[in-house]
């Protein structure tokens, strides 16, 4: 079983989409785009492209750099893209599943990429099923794609509005067919999504990171039940439902998101900064310094320590050359696999009261290592510091998360917890510090806290979602 998440002890972003239409260098700033967005999966990627004629695509297993040769890339012909990198479990990870997925029907053909989670795709599975349908993945994608071509529309936007009618969960898709690039984003907007310019061709990612790489100019974020049309006449946009309303997934600023991105305008590594000042001043503790676990951790510990006026230094330096290790799940190796990621600084933590920040805790694994390191290397006290609120509840939009039996803070106290991660003290950021971090301050609309909150903003059908299935 090979598991990162044992590694990180991280929830895990499911996937990252890309798209341009109407550039001679679309290929090739769809490689650069995706691997802007390699954080958002590493297990499979994939490029289709079309000249208005023909679709060529090409998909693998592996990093964006590892599927993509210069000669894989001069075999894709066009000037509109759409590209899509995935996470998924390893026993889960196949080629048939990796995006985006192309279809031929009776209306033509198009190329789909989608990053998300459908909540009910279990059910309109089954039923299209019971009608006939046979499914050749196990990704929730398809089963959009089955929806559209069932619908009496021959319009692609259409069957794309009447399938959306019928999905529930999260999603940013990208539609590509010979003539017409479309985008949606569910009525909650949980993921982020934007649109963008680049010598004139629009262009759309999951982070505004791809833009940067390729010299794009920013538009605007796609805004929750927004299906947006691009043609050579132009852009054409419109609400696909009325009932649209922003729970933006708090995780992208806590966590998923790459920190140079800014999500409705707010950058990323600015939140993160804000979200260490308040649990700063709901937690301060008398220490020596303030330290964070690289590198998601590294922005809320510089504000953590900024709010305090305590010293911020690095005790912890990332291996960067750890790849992705096919490992065993025991224990035993969970820790290895932190021994191998991280180094501690021991001259910088000798003899020191130390406060750590880290973003969140799931299981507990990561950072009980860490605190062992810390103490082996000579630090007379460790504060941890957590600059998001506990993590009880599953995630079921897009995100790799765990079971609720495993995640720590669902079965244990506090102190149980800090007693389990041998810290000397353990606090957490409220519910109510990152409400007003994000939401009061930085003026996010709305935002999903269930993994918090238990409160999710969707139905769910519990027994009917494989978490991690998604595109
Ligand atoms: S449940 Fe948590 S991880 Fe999932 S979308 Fe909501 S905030 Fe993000």
């Amino acid at each position: 079983m090979h598991d990162q998440r044992l590694v990180d002890d991280k929830f895990t972003e499911e996937c990252g989409v890309f798209g341009i239409f109407g550039h001679p260098q679309a290929v090739e700033m769809a490689y650069y785009g995706l691997h802007a967005l390699q954080h958002r999966g590493q297990e499979s990627c994939g490029i289709a492209a079309t000249d208005g004629q023909e679709f060529t695509v090409h998909k693998g297993l592996g990093l964006v750099t590892d599927v993509f040769t210069t000669d894989r890339l001069n075999k894709l012909q066009g000037d509109r893209i759409v590209g899509h990198v995935r996470h998924t479990t390893a026993w889960d990870n196949k080629i048939t599943d990796a995006q985006p997925l192309v279809f031929k029907y009776r209306a033509g053909t198009f190329a789909l990429a989608h990053n998300g989670n459908l909540v009910n795709a279990s059910q309109i599975r089954r039923y299209l099923e019971r009608q006939g349908s046979i499914f050749q993945t196990e990704s929730d994608t398809e089963v959009i794609a089955h929806l559209m071509a069932r619908s009496a529309y021959d319009q692609i936007d259409l069957a794309l509005k009447e399938a959306l009618s019928m999905i529930k969960g999260a999603y940013a898709i990208i539609v590509l067919t010979e003539n017409q690039m479309i985008a949606a984003l569910d009525p909650n907007g949980l993921r982020p999504f934007v649109l963008g310019k680049v010598d004139g061709a629009y262009c759309l990612a999951s982070e505004t990171c791809a833009f940067d790489v390729i010299g794009a100019e920013y538009i605007r974020d796609v805004q929750p039940g927004e299906l947006i049309v691009i043609d050579q006449d132009g852009l054409q946009t419109g609400q696909f439902t009325r009932t649209a309303h922003q729970t933006l997934c708090s995780f992208e600023f806590i966590y998923f998101a790459r920190p140079d991105s800014n999500i409705n305008g707010i950058n990323v590594h600015q939140s993160r900064k804000l979200l260490g000042e308040k649990l700063a001043k709901e937690h301060p503790v008398d220490a020596d310094v303030v330290m964070g676990v690289p590198d998601s951790s590294i922005s809320a510990a510089m504000g953590y320590a900024q709010a305090t006026g305590l010293p911020y230094e690095v005790g912890l330096i990332k291996n960067r050359y750890v790849g992705r290790t096919f490992i065993k799940p025991s224990q035993r190796i969970r820790y290895e696999g932190v021994r191998m990621k991280l180094s501690v600084v021991r001259k910088v933590v000798e003899g020191k009261r130390i406060v750590i920040i880290d973003d969140s805790i799931v299981r507990g694994t990561t950072i009980s290592r860490i605190v062992r390191m810390l103490k082996d290397a000579g630090a007379k006290e460790i504060h941890v510091r957590i600059s998001s609120p506990p993590v009880a509840h599953p995630c079921y939009y897009g995100i790799d998360s765990s079971d609720r039996e495993e995640l720590i803070v669902a079965h244990k106290t506090l102190a149980e917890v800090c007693e389990y991660i041998g810290a000397d003290s353990l606090e957490f950021l409220s519910v109510e510090g990152l409400r007003e971090a994000l939401l009061q301050e930085h003026g996010v609309n709305g935002l999903c806290l269930a993994c918090f909150t238990g409160q999710y903003p969707t139905e769910i059908y519990p027994n009917e979602n494989g978490v991690g299935k998604n595109g």
